[in-house]
């Protein structure tokens, strides 16, 4: 399917009357009045791989691809997407494999930076003055996001920006029904059993997602080395990838039903251990 095919029928979900159209009608909604507020130079997507900002990413390229022609801006079909990625101190490979295969897919300008997250948009403010706002693919269910609403400028001593949120109130099983039924690429440890990534340090598969009852030791098949040791760190801003070992995927779906499996989503997060 062509790009901009695949936009199109990512917008005309909104037109569907069931769940998920409803949800996709109101996040385009809230992307399209952020466009007609701030323009899209003044813009930016937070964007780290994961799967809500997966969605938030295609449903941003979409809303941008129509907003675009509707305004005759030149190149819709390359989105051109200023990005922001926070990396974490020992990222999955899979991970960075996926987001640098997004951003060549979407046309993301993607700025990495390391560091803590205050830090990072202190950088990032510096380095892009004219970003006012910044698309996050939070949801009601994730830490700290009790008082969120679709938009919420930064407070205290943080960076000056508006966090805008279109998927504020999509459930776990709406995340997966979209990227499913619109056929989305996401990375692949959703397939072997993660359900929200953070970093090599503190991430495993989700145990509610474990095949069967452990019939398995679990040296022999590698579980010990899940959290593998970090590789080190020499980046340089803008898409800079470190290769780093490759997991064993195949063992891990052996032992682990993917993401979308998953039917409690109050266990969304029971594979993540503290933040790193
Ligand atoms: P998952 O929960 O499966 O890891 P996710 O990373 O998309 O998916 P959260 O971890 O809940 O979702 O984070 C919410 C949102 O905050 C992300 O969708 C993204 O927009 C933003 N975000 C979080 N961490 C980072 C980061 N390190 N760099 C850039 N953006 C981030």
């Amino acid at each position: 399917m062509s790009p901009s095919i695949q936009l199109q029928t990512c917008l005309a979900l909104a037109d569907v009357n069931d769940e998920l159209g409803k949800r996709v009608k109101e996040a385009l909604d809230v992307i399209d009045s952020a466009l007609d507020t701030y323009g899209e130079e003044k813009i930016s997507l937070s964007f780290n791989g994961g799967k809500d900002c997966t969605v938030l990413l295609h449903l941003y390229a979409a809303a941008l691809y129509r907003w675009r022609t509707r305004h005759e801006v030149e190149g819709n079909g390359s989105p051109h997407i200023p990005t922001i990625y926070i990396a974490p101190p020992s990222p999955f490979s899979e991970l960075e494999d996926f987001i640098a295969e997004s951003v060549e897919k979407y046309g993301l300008q993607l700025y990495r930076i390391t560091g803590t997250m205050k830090n990072a948009l202190e950088e990032y403010k510096n380095t892009f003055p004219a970003v006012e706002a910044i698309f996050v693919g939070i949801r009601k269910g994730d830490p700290h996001a009790e008082r969120l609403s679709y938009m919420n400028e930064t407070d205290g001593d943080w960076p000056r920006f508006m966090r805008i949120h279109p998927v504020l109130y999509w459930s776990y099983a709406d995340v997966w029904a979209f990227l499913r039924r619109l056929e989305v690429p996401y990375c692949v440890l959703y397939d072997v059993g993660y359900t929200s990534l953070g970093s090599t340090y503190n991430t495993h598969p989700n145990p509610a997602l474990r095949r069967s009852p452990a019939t398995t030791h679990e040296d022999e098949h590698g579980l010990t080395n899940l959290n593998r040791p970090a590789h080190p760190h020499t980046h340089p801003n803008f898409i800079a990838f470190t290769p780093s070992q490759t997991p064993d995927l195949s063992t891990l779906a052996h032992l682990y039903l993917p993401a979308y499996e998953l039917e409690d989503e109050s266990l969304e997060r029971a594979g993540r251990g503290p933040a790193t």
